[in-house]
């Protein structure tokens, strides 16, 4: 395989890889979308694993071992910025890098970094920069 269609067929894998989200695509299911030969599409993501880019996780299908690849980071999207407990926060206009509130020792804003888990402990705290505001 030339360096031109390497590139080309990593780039293409990648796309699809994370245009499957978090559920990932079959190893088979990638070289039928990439028209690839299975053992350019196995190469493929071999190069994706070892570079940290995608996961490949060994998984049994239809009674054949095979591999489910999932991109180990997903774009951030628009929905997930606009969620930003900064947008709604009583503070917003005081808080500042050095300041008080400093984002960079705020709470809500780890908190909310950290994952969806601690949704309802951010929204207490939200409630209590509107007390203190
Ligand atoms: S106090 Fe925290 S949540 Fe509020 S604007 Fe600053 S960083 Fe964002």
């Amino acid at each position: 395989m030339n360096d031109t269609r390497k590139n080309r067929l990593e780039r293409e894998a990648l796309k699809i890889i994370v245009e499957a989200g978090e559920k990932g695509i079959l190893q088979s299911d990638l070289w039928k979308k990439l028209e690839a030969t299975s053992r350019e599409g196995s190469r493929t993501a071999l190069r994706l694993e070892k570079r940290g880019i995608v996961s490949r996780d060994k998984e049994l299908f239809e009674g054949r071992w095979t591999y489910r690849l999932i991109a180990q980071k997903q774009p951030i999207t628009i929905m997930a910025i606009a969620e930003c407990p900064c947008f709604s926060c009583e503070q917003l206009d005081r808080c500042g890098e050095g300041g008080n509130p400093d984002p960079n020792r705020c709470e809500i804003l780890t908190i909310w970094i950290l994952g969806d888990k601690k949704k309802a402990e951010v929204e207490g705290l939200l409630d209590e920069t509107k007390k203190q505001a």
